[in-house]
C-alpha cells in the first residue's frame, strides 16, 4: 500500500475481539490509518490470531491471552466461562505486549480497543497513552445497552414498549435477543455489551463503525454525552467505496477460506437474478430451520447462492443438492465481491452489523431473517426505518417456514415492492459514498480529525 512519507509515525495498537464481525471492520479501519501514515500493530487472542489468513504485510499481528490457547471459545464451551477467563488474563497479557513493544523500540501511542474489552482503557491509562473505544455495532443498539448500564432499562424487561431518546419506539420483539431469554449465557453476553459503557466516559475517543447520515438523531444525541464520539464508517475495503487505497480488495484477516469458484458461477447468471443468502460467521441454525430455508430457496424458483459454513453443512436436508440448476451452496465467499456482483439482486441476511452496512453500502436490498443478539434490532431498522428490507414472518416456534421465505423472495424479485427496496438501497449507497468521500464526507472528516490528533500526541 502507498502510505504518506512521514518522519515520525504515531503507533496504534488495535485490539480486536476474536470474531469475523469484529476483526473485519477493525482491520479495515487499521488500513485507512496506515494509508494516512499511522503505524499499526493488530492484536487479538492467541488461538484466533493463528487462524487468520491474508493479514496485510504492512500490519504486524500480535496476540494477547484469553486463557484458551488450544481452541479459543470452542475450548471454553460457554460464553460465561470464556468471557470470565478473558477478563482475567486479557489485561495482564496486554500489559506484557505493550512493554514488549516498547523494549523493541516500538512504543505505543494509542490503543484502539474493541469496545467489548473496556479493561483495555484502564491499561492505556496506566501507561499514559491515548485510549480510543471502537464500537463494532449499530449506535441505536448501543444506546439500548447504555440505558441498561444507567439502570433505565431493567432486565428482564417488564415493559412491552421501550421509548429511548432519538429512537423509534421499540417493541419487546425488536430488542436484542438477550432481553428475550435471560438464561445464564444471555446474561453473560448482556454483561459484555452493557460493560462497554463501564468506563467509556474516560475514553479519549469513542469511535463507531457507522455514518452520520444513517442515524443523525442518535449520533447527535450520543455526541452530546461523549463529546469525542465520532462515526467513522462504514469501514469497508476502499475498492468497493472510494477507491482511495488502490490494492484494498478485501478485508484481509479471514478465519475462513473463500470458495472463489462461486464468482464464476455468478458471472454466468443474468444481471439482477440471484438471491444471496448468508447467516454470517457465528450463528448456528437448527436442523428444522435449515430445512425450511433450503426448501424456501428451492421453491422460489430463483437462482440462489447460499453460504453454509462447514460446521453447518451436516444439517442440510439429504435430498438437497449443493449444486443444482438453480442453486449453489458454498462454505464461505468474499461477501463484498458477491454483493457487488451485477447478477446479485438481493440478500437474505441474519442482519449482523457488518452485513447490514455492506448491503447498504453496495445498494443491495435485503430479506431479513435475524437470529440473535443485535440482529433483531438491526432488522427492525432495515425494515421500518431505512426501508431497505422485507421481513420474513416467523411461526409460533420462531421458525421461518419455507413458504414464508419463498413468498418474500418472490415479492422482492417479482413485485413493485422489490423495486422500491432497490431504489431505497441505492439511495443509501450514494449517502455512504458521500460520507466516506475525501471531499468533506462526514466519516472522512472524522477519521482525519482522529488521525491529526494522533500526530499531535506522538510528537
Ligand atoms: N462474510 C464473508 N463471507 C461469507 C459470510 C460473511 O466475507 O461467506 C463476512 C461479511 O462480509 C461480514 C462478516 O463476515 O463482514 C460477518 O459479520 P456480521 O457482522 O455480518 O455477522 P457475524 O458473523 O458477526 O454474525
Amino acid at each position: 500500500m502507498e502510505t504518506k512519507a512521514i518522519a515520525t509515525r504515531p503507533h496504534c495498537l488495535v485490539l480486536s475481539f476474536p470474531g469475523q464481525g469484529h476483526i473485519n471492520p477493525m482491520i479495515q479501519f487499521s488500513k485507512l490509518l496506515v494509508h494516512e501514515g499511522v503505524k499499526i500493530t493488530l492484536a487479538t487472542t492467541c488461538f484466533y490470531s493463528k487462524t487468520l489468513q491474508n493479514v496485510p504485510p504492512y500490519i504486524s499481528l500480535e496476540s494477547i491471552s484469553d486463557g484458551f490457547h488450544n481452541g479459543g471459545f470452542g475450548e471454553a464451551g460457554t460464553f460465561k466461562a470464556y468471557l470470565g477467563r478473558f477478563c482475567q488474563v486479557g489485561p495482564p497479557t496486554l500489559v506484557d505486549l505493550i512493554e514488549k513493544l516498547a523494549k523493541l523500540g516500538n512504543p505505543i501511542d494509542c490503543i484502539i480497543y474493541d469496545s467489548v474489552a473496556p479493561w483495555a482503557l484502564d491499561v492505556a491509562k496506566r501507561f499514559g497513552i491515548v485510549g480510543a473505544s471502537y464500537f463494532t455495532q449499530n449506535m441505536a443498539v448501543n444506546s439500548i445497552y447504555y440505558h441498561v448500564q444507567l439502570g433505565k432499562i431493567k432486565v428482564p424487561l417488564i415493559e412491552s414498549e421501550i421509548s429511548l431518546p432519538s429512537m423509534p419506539k421499540l417493541q419487546l420483539c425488536d430488542m436484542p435477543s438477550f432481553f428475550h431469554n435471560c438464561d445464564d449465557e444471555d446474561l453473560a453476553l448482556l454483561g459484555l455489551v452493557v460493560g462497554q459503557f463501564s468506563n467509556v466516559d474516560k475514553a479519549d475517543w469513542v469511535l463507531c463503525n457507522s455514518f452520520y447520515e444513517l442515524d443523525k438523531e442518535v449520533t447527535d444525541w450520543t455526541t452530546k454525552i461523549w463529546p469525542k464520539f465520532r462515526t467513522i464508517g462504514p469501514n469497508i475495503p476502499s475498492v468497493f467505496l472510494d477507491k482511495r487505497i488502490k490494492d484494498d480488495e478485501d478485508y484481509g484477516a479471514a478465519a475462513f477460506k473463500s470458495e472463489e469458484e462461486c464468482m464464476e458461477w455468478l458471472d454466468n447468471k443474468p444481471n439482477g437474478s440471484v438471491v444471496y443468502v448468508s447467516f454470517g460467521s457465528l450463528v448456528p441454525l437448527d436442523e428444522e430451520q435449515m430445512r425450511e430455508i433450503a426448501y424456501g430457496l428451492r421453491d422460489s424458483n430463483h437462482y440462489f447462492l447460499w453460504v453454509v459454513r462447514t460446521s453447518e453443512e451436516i444439517k442440510l436436508p439429504k435430498d438437497f443438492a449443493k449444486k443444482s440448476e438453480k442453486g449453489l451452496v458454498v462454505t464461505w465467499c468474499s461477501q463484498l465481491k458477491v454483493l457487488s456482483h451485477q447478477s446479485v439482486a438481493c440478500f437474505v441476511t441474519h442482519c449482523g452489523w457488518n452485513s447490514t452496512l455492506e448491503s447498504l453500502s453496495l445498494g443491495v436490498p435485503t430479506i431479513v431473517v435475524p437470529q440473535w443478539s443485535d440482529q433483531i434490532t438491526n432488522a427492525k431498522y432495515m425494515v421500518d426505518v431505512w426501508k431497505v428490507g422485507i421481513r420474513v414472518p416467523i411461526n409460533e416456534k420462531k421458525i421461518v417456514k419455507s413458504e414464508a421465505l419463498r413468498d418474500c423472495i418472490k415479492e422482492m424479485m417479482e413485485c413493485e415492492k422489490g423495486k422500491d427496496m432497490k431504489n431505497n438501497a441505492m439511495q443509501w449507497k450514494s449517502l455512504v459514498l458521500k460520507a466516506v468521500s475525501d471531499g468533506g464526507g462526514s466519516s472522512y472528516e472524522n477519521i482525519m480529525e482522529f488521525v491529526n490528533s494522533l500526530f499531535t500526541c506522538s510528537q
